[in-house]
C-alpha cells in the first residue's frame, strides 16, 4: 500500500474535515461567484478558437494576447491589464509595474511594513540598478504590534508620495493577509490625505479568495504571478498587471521598451495555457483553500499554532503553521515532497534561494516547476520556523500529501 498512515493520524484528519464543514461551505460559494464572473469575462470579450493559438517573432497583431488582457481587465474590474508569459515570476511583474510608474525624485511608500523578500533589493538593492540606484525615494508604515495596518500612519505618510505599495498576502510572515475591505480602508485613508497617490496591491495568492479583488476596491493597480492563483495550475509560467490605462500603458513600456509596449511580445503557444489556467483559477483557488483550512485545522489537533484561525476571514491560500524548530520545519517539507505527485523520491533542502536574505527550503512537487498553486509548502530557516503550506488543485489528493507531512514528523518523532 502506498499510505499506511498511523491510525492517530486518520482519527485527527476526520476531526480535522468535520472542523472545516462551515468553512468549505463559504469556500465553495465563493468559488461559485468567481467561476461565473470569469465565465462572463470568456463570453463577453468573444474568446474564440483562434485565440488559443500563438505567433512567433515579434507576436504583432497577437489576437490572444490581446483579448487575454481584455478578460483579466474584465474580472478585475480594472480599464487594462498586461498578462504575459514573458513576466518570469510575480517579483518580476511588480519590479516592471514600480518601474514603470516611479521616477527619479519620487517617493515609494510601503502601507503595510516591509513588502515580501524579494521586493526589498528590487527597492534598495546597492549598484544593481535598484529603485535607489535611480534617485527613487522609499519609506514605509510600519504594521501594529498585533499585524494591522497603521491607518492614522498611513494617512500621514501618503503625503507627497507618488506610489503606495499594499500587499494583500501574509508573505514569510505571521501577519493576518489583508481582506479586500482591510485594503479598502488603507486606500481611503491614503487618498483621503493624498488624493494623486498611485495604489498599487502586490495580489499575489490573494485572486479569487474573495468575491472582488482589490482593483474594485479602489487599488489603482495590482499584481500577481501565473503560477500561483490565476494560472490555475495549468499557466506554465508569467504574470499579470491589471489597473487604469494610463498606468497600465507604462508598466507596457517597461516591460518591452517605450514606443513598443503592449503592441509586440510573441505568446509561442502559450496562450491556451493562460486562458484555460485563467477558466480553472476559481476551482483551483477553492481546493487550495480547502486545502490550506484542512491543514491548519489538522496541525492544531497535533498541537501546532496555525494562522489564519479556521473561521477568520480568508484573503489568500496560506497557512502558517509554527514549527518552532528547524528539524520539524524540514521534516514537515520533506513529507509534502514525499506526498506530491511529481519527484516524490526527492527531498528538498534549504539553499540561498536569489533573492531571499534567508536560506529557503521549498516542496514543490509540481507539475509547473515552483508552483505554488500545486501543494506546496515553503519557509525560510528562521524564527519561529513557521511553514507556508498553500496550493492543491485537487483537494483530496493535496489532503492526502498533507497526512503524508504529517506521518513524516510523526515518523521522526517530531510529533
Ligand atoms: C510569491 C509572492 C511574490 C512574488 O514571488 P515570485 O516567487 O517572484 O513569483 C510577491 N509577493 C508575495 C506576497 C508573494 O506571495
Amino acid at each position: 500500500m502506498t499510505f499506511n498512515f498511523d491510525s492517530r493520524i486518520i482519527t485527527a484528519a476526520r476531526q480535522a474535515e468535520e472542523n472545516c464543514a462551515e468553512a468549505f461551505s463559504r469556500i465553495e460559494k465563493n468559488a461559485a461567484l468567481n467561476s461565473e464572473r470569469v465565465l462572463g469575462a470568456f463570453i463577453n470579450n468573444r474568446a474564440g478558437t483562434p485565440c488559443l493559438t500563438g505567433t512567433t517573432g515579434y507576436g504583432y497583431g497577437d489576437a490572444g494576447r490581446d483579448v487575454l488582457d481584455r478578460i483579466y481587465a474584465d474580472v478585475f474590474q480594472t480599464e487594462d491589464a498586461l498578462v504575459r508569459h514573458n513576466f518570469v515570476s510575480g517579483t518580476h511583474a511588480l519590479s516592471c509595474a514600480l518601474f514603470g510608474l516611479l521616477r527619479t525624485g519620487d517617493t515609494l511608500v510601503s502601507l503595510i511594513g516591509a513588502p515580501y523578500d524579494t521586493l526589498k533589493k528590487v527597492i534598495s538593492g546597492n549598484g544593481g540598478g535598484s529603485l535607489s540606484d535611480y534617485g527613487i525615494k522609499y519609506r514605509q508604515v510600519e504594521l501594529l504590534e498585533d499585524g494591522r495596518p497603521d491607518i492614522e500612519k498611513i494617512a500621514v505618510m501618503s503625503e507627497g508620495a507618488k506610489v503606495g505599495f499594499i500587499q494583500r498576502s501574509r508573505g514569510y510572515s505571521l501577519r493576518p493577509a489583508l481582506t479586500v475591505s482591510d485594503i479598502e480602508k488603507i486606500i481611503k485613508a491614503a487618498k483621503k490625505a493624498n488624493p494623486d497617490i498611485i495604489i498599487l496591491t502586490d495580489n499575489c495568492y490573494g485572486e479569487f479568495t474573495e468575491d472582488r479583488e482589490p482593483t474594485a476596491a479602489g487599488s489603482d493597480i495590482c499584481v500577481g504571478s501565473l503560477i500561483k492563483n490565476p494560472g490555475g495550475g495549468i499557466a506554465e509560467t508569467g504574470g499579470y498587471i491589471a489597473g487604469k490605462s494610463e498606468l497600465i500603458e507604462l508598466c507596457a513600456n517597461r516591460l518591452t521598451s517605450v514606443g513598443t509596449g503592449r503592441e509586440a511580445g510573441a505568446t509561442l503557444n502559450q496562450n491556451k495555457f493562460m486562458y484555460q489556467g485563467l477558466f480553472y483559477a476559481p476551482v483551483a483557488v477553492e481546493n487550495a483553500m480547502k486545502t490550506a483550512v484542512f491543514a491548519g485545522e489538522l496541525l492544531r489537533i497535533f498541537g501546532f499554532d496555525c494562522k489564519p484561525a479556521l473561521n477568520e476571514e480568508k484573503s489568500d491560500i496560506i497557512t502558517a503553521a509554527v514549527m518552532r524548530t528547524p528539524e520539524r520545519l524540514i521534516a514537515f517539507c520533506q513529507g509534502i515532497q514525499k506526498g506530491s505527485p511529481i519527484d516524490s523520491f526527492a527531498a528538498p533542502e534549504p539553499w540561498d534561494m536569489p533573492g531571499y536574505g534567508s536560506k529557503i527550503i521549498m516542496a514543490a512537487g509540481t507539475f509547473n516547476m515552483g508552483a505554488s498553486i500545486e501543494l506546496s509548502a515553503d519557509a525560510p530557516l528562521r524564527e519561529p520556523f513557521a511553514v507556508y503550506i498553500q496550493g492543491g488543485v485537487n483537494y483530496y489528493a493535496a489532503k492526502t500529501g498533507i497526512l503524508t507531512a504529517v506521518q513524516e514528523l510523526m515518523t521522526r518523532n517530531l510529533l
